[in-house]
This record gives C-alpha cells, sequence and structure tokens, in this order.
C-alpha cells in the first residue's frame, strides 16, 4: 500500500497548489486528504482534522452529507450535464425559483457560471452593459471598498484591493477607485462602528459626486469583508450605501459568495440591512460545497434592459458548464435542508454558543478585536516582533495540524468559519483545541 508520504511528494511533483508559495512545503506540511465525514477530514495515514474553516468557506453541512449525496446520487442517472443554452431542465428551473423567493422576488432572474470569480466578472459586464444599452455610455467606472476581495481572474482583480493579490499584475488591471472602509476596527478614539460606517459612506458620497456620471457600479462585500482579515461593519453603512447608489444612479452589487446560504446569521447578508442590491453574487455555500457552482441574481429592471430583438443587446456570456445540474441538484438539496432543519434559527444558537466558549478571550491582553458575525468568529492576535509576526499565520496552521484543527488564519486574524452542523460538544471541543493553539504559538 502506498504512504502518505509517497502521496505527498507525488502531489508537489505535479499539483501546483493555489494560494501557495510552494517552497513553502519544504518545511509545512502538504495533507493528502482520504476522505471526509461531517465536520472531519481524514489523512491517509487515519488522522482527523476538524475542519474548522469548511473547506476555504464552502462547506455548510458537512462533509459526505447524507441528504445531499442521495440527491446527487439519483441526479447523476437522470442527467450529468446539458447546455442551458437553447435548453433547460428541472434543476436549474427549481433552483433559480427557489432563489428568487428567497428575495421576495426582488431578484427574480439567475445567470449561471461555475465559481465566485466568475460570477463577479458576470456583475461587471452585467451592469456595464444595462447601461450602454440604456444609451448610458459614459458609466463604465467602478467603486470597490478598501481591503475588498472579489476574486483573482482579471476582471474581478480590479475590485479586489488586496495588494499581495493584485500587486505583481498591476499593468494588466483597469482599476477601480476605492473608497474607506466602514471595518469597525478602523475606529478612532471615541468613535462606535456606526460612526465609522458613517465616515466610509461620506467618503463613498465623495467619490460618487466627484464622478458623477460616470459610474455603473459600487461592489461589496456585506456585512463581512472576508479574506482581508475578516473585517465586520456596522450594518447602517448597507442602508446609506443604497441610498447613495439610488441617489446618484449607480448600480449595487453585493458580492455574497461568501457571507451569503446564512453565514451571516440571514440567508442574504443584505437582509440584516433590509436593502437589495441591483446584483446578488453567490457560490461557496450554495451548492453545500459540493461542486463547483456560482450564480448571479438580478432585478426585473436589468433583465428587461437587455430584452431586444436585437442578439449585440443581448446578455452574450457563457461558460460551457453553465447552470450545471449537477451542481444545481446538490444547492437544491442544500436548501431543502434550510427548510426542513430551520438551519438560520439552529444558528443563531449557535453562534451564541461560540461566543460563550471564547469569552475568556475578552480579557486576553494577546488579543484584539474580538468579532463575530453569525457563523463567523474572529480576533486579532497582538505579535510585536515583526518577523514572528510575518510568520504567525503559517505557525499557526501548522500548529493547528497538530492538534486534529484544519485552520489558516489570515496574516494575525484567526477566525472560524465552520460548518453549521457542529454540536454544543463539538464547539467546545473546537474552542479548547484552538486556544491550545493559540498557546503555543504565542509562546
Ligand atoms: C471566494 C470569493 C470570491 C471568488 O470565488 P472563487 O470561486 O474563488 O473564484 C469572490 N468574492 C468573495 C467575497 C469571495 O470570498
Amino acid at each position: 500500500m502506498e504512504t502518505q508520504n509517497n502521496w505527498v511528494a507525488r502531489s508537489l511533483q505535479h499539483v501546483w497548489h493555489p494560494c501557495t508559495q510552494m517552497q513553502h512545503h519544504e518545511t509545512v506540511p502538504l495533507i493528502p486528504v482520504s476522505h471526509g465525514r461531517g465536520i472531519w477530514l481524514y489523512d491517509m495515514d487515519g488522522k482527523r482534522y476538524l475542519d474548522a474553516i469548511s473547506s476555504w468557506w464552502v462547506n455548510l453541512f458537512g462533509h459526505a452529507n447524507p441528504r445531499i449525496n442521495a440527491a446527487l446520487k439519483d441526479q447523476l442517472d437522470k442527467l450529468e450535464h446539458a447546455m442551458l443554452a437553447g435548453f433547460t431542465h428541472a434543476p436549474v428551473i427549481e433552483l433559480s425559483e427557489k432563489l428568487s423567493a428567497l428575495t421576495g422576488h426582488a431578484l427574480g432572474h439567475s445567470f449561471y457560471a461555475s465559481d465566485g470569480a466568475s460570477a463577479v466578472e458576470i456583475a461587471l459586464k452585467m451592469s456595464f452593459h444595462a447601461w450602454r444599452n440604456g444609451g448610458q455610455t459614459e458609466k463604465q467606472e467602478f467603486i470597490c471598498i478598501q481591503g475588498s476581495y472579489h476574486g483573482e481572474t482579471v476582471g474581478a482583480l480590479a475590485v479586489t484591493d488586496v495588494s499581495l493579490f493584485r500587486e505583481a499584475y498591476g499593468p494588466m488591471l483597469q482599476r477601480a477607485h476605492v473608497v474607506a472602509s466602514p471595518d469597525a476596527r478602523l475606529a478612532q478614539e471615541g468613535e462606535t462602528a456606526t460612526d465609522v460606517a458613517l465616515r466610509a459612506a461620506a467618503d463613498l458620497e465623495r467619490v460618487l459626486q466627484q464622478r458623477q456620471g460616470k459610474v455603473a457600479a459600487v461592489i461589496i462585500e456585506p456585512l463581512v469583508q472576508c479574506a482581508t482579515g475578516m473585517a465586520m461593519h456596522d450594518p447602517i453603512y448597507l442602508r446609506r450605501l443604497r441610498e447613495l447608489c439610488d441617489q446618484h444612479q449607480v448600480h449595487l452589487i453585493a458580492d455574497e459568495i461568501a457571507v451569503g446560504c446564512g453565514r451571516t446569521g440571514t440567508f442574504f447578508a443584505c437582509e440584516s440591512a433590509q436593502i437589495w442590491p441591483d446584483f446578488l453574487c453567490l457560490s461557496k455555500g450554495i451548492s453545500g460545497g459540493y461542486l463547483p457552482l456560482s450564480l448571479v441574481m438580478t432585478t426585473d429592471s436589468v433583465y428587461q434592459a437587455f430584452y431586444d430583438a436585437d442578439v449585440r443587446r443581448g446578455f452574450l456570456h457563457s461558460h460551457s458548464y453553465t447552470g450545471n445540474p449537477l451542481a444545481c441538484r446538490a444547492a437544491l438539496a442544500t436548501l431543502a435542508i434550510f427548510e426542513d432543519e430551520n438551519v438560520i434559527a439552529a444558528n443563531r444558537q449557535k453562534s451564541q454558543m461560540i461566543a460563550s466558549a471564547f469569552a475568556g478571550l475578552k480579557d486576553d491582553a494577546r488579543v484584539k478585536h474580538v468579532r463575530q458575525q453569525g457563523m463567523i468568529f474572529a480576533f486579532d492576535a497582538v505579535v510585536d516582533d515583526a518577523e514572528r509576526a510575518s510568520t504567525f499565520s503559517r505557525r499557526f496552521f501548522s500548529a493547528a495540524l497538530q492538534q486534529e484543527l484544519l485552520m489558516r488564519p489570515i496574516g494575525r486574524s484567526v477566525y472560524l468559519m465552520p460548518p453549521y452542523i457542529l454540536s454544543e460538544e463539538e464547539i467546545a471541543l473546537l474552542a479548547q483545541k484552538t486556544m491550545n493553539v493559540f498557546e503555543e504559538v504565542m509562546a
């Protein structure tokens, strides 16, 4: 039988891993996964890891979820794939109906792709093209928020403000305007989270005034800017953003790829502010973490801007796997779990349990900005030494593996984004292991 080390060596030889400086694998271990069950992943030696970050924020109801597995097996014997141009099928129809209903039909039209970055590209192109079809050809610019992350294809990277990902490709990009972040951690002496949000909104207003008539859309990750380190903001920012977009006739794109599907406490994060965007991007959790699927939901008014006899006025964007039936079926099974198991209400309780399990952090001088939004919990480690700070994330990741834990801090922001199925005991275990790792890394 082949050993775990053999698999590692073979992977390093021929697989170029994402988001990784491959040379670091000379010291940081690579884990060959054999199978998954619930919140656990198992390596080829049988060692287990608690998937505390939902395998990059995609898994909602555990690995090898029985209901999603059954739905996929059933779908596999019916239809694995058919092209969506000129053809349609039950899974994509039912999914589009259900999603529309979840927005009270405010966003009644869903356009499909396979990954998050493509959904962002679609929203950007659709906004641009909708204005163009309406004769407003001047509206060509986009605004994004400081620290935003919207994916890494060239269009998505143009509205991404994480320099580590963007820097090397600067000359390739049509850069967007970057406005102040409502990140509550930016509060100055005496300021509340609301103050920070309103201050950031004023910056947005300034740019909208400056670029009057030139801006197609503002794109935002509502409530939590995840990739920049779980930066959270007051929902008042979203209400103000909606008002400003209406006032200046600019589209609002909500990138809910990470924060949608119940992650922040409501099914869509925008619900927390009682607003709807003009475009809402979903991916990651929508298929339960099973298959690549993304989509952009939009309004009747945007849809009508393309509805015409002229082909060139249509939205001709396409992907080979658009609306893949297996992926849509996984999404339907995922939505059925939300309905049948009252997941949003259950998550509210779990979110409180997580807060209680980490209550001790409040008076820990090695920690700042303990924060939480639904099923995302985060805190920042205080590490003064520059060298130790720069290696904090990798040291934490390695130490976590020793504790049967899969966690990858972003810089010094330690976060949990677990599957929704974890039990009270598992929450306690997760908190205890996290603190063990933290002690070790801070020692
Ligand atoms: C992950 C993510 C994306 C990109 O999705 P991919 O499927 O990785 O291309 C875009 N926006 C946000 C907010 C994300 O978290």
